[in-house]
């Protein structure tokens, strides 16, 4: 059977506002009008896979149960949205944690894309044919790493990337504006060519779409 593709998408900043390590479901508030078009592309095969560091469980300032409250919370708002996701996965660790055992350096926490490569091995994914969508760099480090087209939400935080492993496909104004634009290639291919700029302009170097 062919692969599935995948829109994964980061939960803080991408999915929801963002907020200072956030520990309970209210504080998870999904940014409006972003329900309809995760459903298109629901429609259209995609699984929708929520990637996030949750660095706040080493740190000691929320557990995994609490966690787990807040994704139960997050997907039942999807859900009165027509919106069902696929599967959560989170890292829970960070090298300078309080908690020992997670306390560590993993292979899940992004910018590394452990998150992505077991998400592709257990729901059988074509990570190329895949999107990642954040708001930070490390984001989309880990999706071009895993080998997705990559999208930047800019929320304004993030410099000009400095190595191209760290450069999106795209960058868009908004979440919103991100799920138009892989409908739009999804639709119509990268012929499309959305982030065309005059060769003459200082740019960042597109690292184009899988045709
Ligand atoms: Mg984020
Ligand atoms: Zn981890």
């Amino acid at each position: 059977m062919k692969k599935r593709k995948a829109v994964f998408l980061d939960r803080d900043g991408t999915l929801v506002h963002p907020k200072h390590y956030p520990s309970r479901p209210e504080e998870l508030q999904l940014y409006a009008g972003i329900g309809p078009e995760l459903r298109v592309l629901q429609k259209a095969g995609f699984c929708l896979v929520v990637i996030t560091n949750q660095a706040g469980i080493a740190r000691g300032y929320f557990t995994a149960d609490d966690l787990q409250r807040m994704h139960e919370h997050l997907t039942s708002e999807l859900a009165q949205l027509d919106v069902q996701l696929d599967a959560i996965y989170f890292c829970p660790h960070h090298p300078d944690g309080a908690i020992p055992d997670l306390a560590i350096h993993c292979d899940c926490r992004k910018p590394q894309p452990g998150m992505l490569l077991r998400a592709a091995t257990d729901l059988d994914l074509d990570l190329r044919a895949s999107w990642f969508v954040g708001d930070i760099l490390d984001d989309i480090e880990a999706g071009n790493r895993a080998g997705c087209s990559t999208i930047l939400v800019d929320l304004g935080t993030e410099q000009q990337p400095g190595r191209q492993v760290r450069c999106p496909t795209f960058v868009a104004r908004t979440t919103l504006h991100a799920l138009r634009i892989i409908r739009a290639v999804e639709q119509h291919g990268s012929s499309i060519e959305l982030s065309y700029r005059p060769p003459s302009w200082p740019l960042v170097p597109a690292i184009g779409v899988e045709a």
